[in-house]
C-alpha cells in the first residue's frame, strides 16, 4: 500500500517533553514498591513533589483557586464563574450542545497520561464535536469528580491543560462542578458552540456522488495506545526496563494530546464552503461512515490506497504484526474530520495539503464497500469503540 508521510506541522508537533514526562514519571514510580505506593508516586512526580489536600482549602477555595486561572475570551459571556449560572448574550446564530465524560481506568491511564495533557484532551474531544457540526466552540463547564488521591496542586494541573486548550481553541470556561468520588477521576465536559443555521452540518446529508474527505491522517492514535500499554507492561513486569518512547513521539503524541481540527472549519468558512455531511473520527473511520451512511441513507465506496496514514503508524502497525489499514478504519481517536462535498465543490478543496478524498457516496443498496489496492471491493466492518 501507498504511505503518506504527512508533514509535522507545527501544531501536529508533540508538545514538548511528553515522552520524557513519561520516562520521568516511570523513573519515579520505579522508586516505590508495590501497586498502591507506585500510583501515588506518579502523581506526586506529576505534582512536583508539592501536596495540598483539597480538604484544606474547601470547595469553595478550590473555585477560587480555579477561577483564578480562567481567562475569557468570548464578548457573548457576560458572566462566567462565580455565581448560581454562567448568563450568556443573545445572538442570531443557533448553538450546538454536546458532552463527553472521561473515565479514569476507562478513557485513560494515568500511569502514562500526564494530568496536563488529560486536561486538554478533555476539552479537545468536545471541541472536535463541535467541529463536528461546522460550528464554533464558545463556551464550556467543567465538572471534575476526585478521589482523595488528588490534591489541589493535581486540580491545578488538570486546569492547567484545560486552560492551555481553552486559549487554543478561544473559548471561554464558565462554570461547572467539584465533586468527591470513591474512586478515581472522572471529567466531563460539556461544550457550546455556534453556526449560522445554514452553515450546520447534519450526518444525515450526504447525497449520492458525494465525495468523501477525511481530514489529517487515521490510526496514529490507536498505534499510540498499543505502544504506551506495551511499555506499561514491560515496566510492571521488570521496573528496571525503562520504557521505549524515543522512536514513537507522533503516535503517542496522537494519543496524549489530540488536536480538534477547528482549523478545517474555519477554512471551510473562508471557502465559503459547508460540507453536506460531517462527523468527527473518535470510534474508528468505519464506524464514523457507518453513521454517515445510516443517517443520510446511502452507501459508500471508500479506496484503501487513497486513506491517509502517517509513515510512524505504518511502521509501528507492521511492528505490533498488525495490518496497518486495521488502525486506519477501526483505530479510533484520531478526531479527525470525516465529511462529504459535492463534486461541483472539490475544485476549492482539490489542492488542500491535508484533505484527502478517500471515496464517493453510493446509493444504500450499494452497500459500504473497501476497494482494495488490488481493486477488489470487499465489505468495511465498523469494529470502532464499542463504549458497552
Ligand atoms: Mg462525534
Amino acid at each position: 500500500m501507498r504511505v503518506r508521510v504527512t508533514q509535522l506541522r507545527a501544531r501536529r508537533t508533540l508538545p514538548v517533553g511528553v515522552a520524557r514526562n513519561l520516562i520521568v514519571f516511570l523513573r519515579f514510580v520505579s522508586a516505590g514498591a508495590g501497586k498502591r505506593r507506585r500510583r501515588i508516586w506518579t502523581i506526586q512526580c506529576m505534582e512536583k513533589e508539592k501536596r495540598t489536600e483539597i480538604g484544606n482549602i474547601g470547595e469553595f477555595g478550590l473555585i477560587d483557586t480555579i477561577r483564578e486561572t480562567v481567562t475569557l475570551y468570548q464578548p457573548g459571556t457576560l458572566k462566567g464563574i462565580g455565581d448560581d449560572a454562567a448568563v450568556l448574550g443573545p445572538t442570531d446564530l443557533v448553538r450546538v450542545v454536546t458532552t463527553d465524560m472521561l473515565l479514569e481506568g476507562v478513557h485513560f491511564d494515568l500511569s502514562y497520561t500526564p494530568l496536563t495533557h488529560l486536561g486538554f484532551k478533555a476539552v479537545a474531544v468536545n471541541v472536535s464535536d463541535v467541529a463536528a457540526m461546522n460550528a464554533v466552540p464558545t463556551q464550556l463547564t467543567v465538572s471534575l469528580a476526585l478521589s482523595n488521591r488528588f490534591s489541589v496542586e493535581a486540580v491545578a494541573a488538570i486546569y492547567e491543560g484545560i486552560n492551555l486548550a481553552a486559549a487554543h481553541y478561544k473559548v471561554d470556561v464558565v462554570g461547572g462542578d467539584t465533586t468527591a468520588s470513591r474512586s478515581g477521576l472522572v471529567i466531563s465536559v460539556t461544550a457550546i458552540g455556534e453556526a449560522k443555521q445554514e452553515e450546520i452540518c447534519y450526518r444525515s446529508g450526504a447525497k449520492v456522488n458525494d465525495i468523501i474527505c477525511v481530514t489529517g491522517d487515521l490510526g496514529g492514535a490507536f498505534m499510540g495506545l498499543q505502544v504506551l500499554e506495551r511499555e506499561k507492561q514491560v515496566f510492571l513486569a521488570d521496573p528496571n526496563m525503562q520504557p521505549r518512547l524515543d522512536a514513537y513521539p507522533y503516535v503517542t503524541g496522537r494519543q496524549l494530546r489530540p488536536d480538534a481540527r477547528m482549523d478545517i472549519v474555519h477554512e471551510l468558512r473562508e471557502l465559503g464552503l459547508v460540507p453536506s455531511s460531517m462527523i468527527d473520527v473518535s470510534d474508528g473511520l468505519a464506524s464514523e461512515l457507518f453513521h454517515i451512511c445510516q443517517a443520510s441513507d446511502v452507501g459508500v465506496a471508500i479506496y484503501e490506497d487513497k486513506l491517509p496514514i502517517d509513515k510512524q503508524t505504518y511502521d509501528t502497525a507492521f511492528e505490533f504484526n498488525m495490518d496497518p489499514i486495521t488502525s486506519v478504519l477501526n483505530g479510533g481517536e484520531d478526531y479527525e474530520l470525516l465529511f462529504t462535498i459535492d463534486q461541483k465543490d472539490f475544485p476549492k478543496l482539490e489542492k488542500h495539503p491535508d484533505i484527502h478524498f478517500i471515496g464517493h457516496v453510493t446509493a444504500a443498496a450499494e452497500g459500504k464497500l473497501l476497494i482494495t489496492k488490488s481493486q477488489t471491493a470487499v465489505p468495511l466492518k465498523a469494529q470502532g469503540w464499542k463504549h458497552f
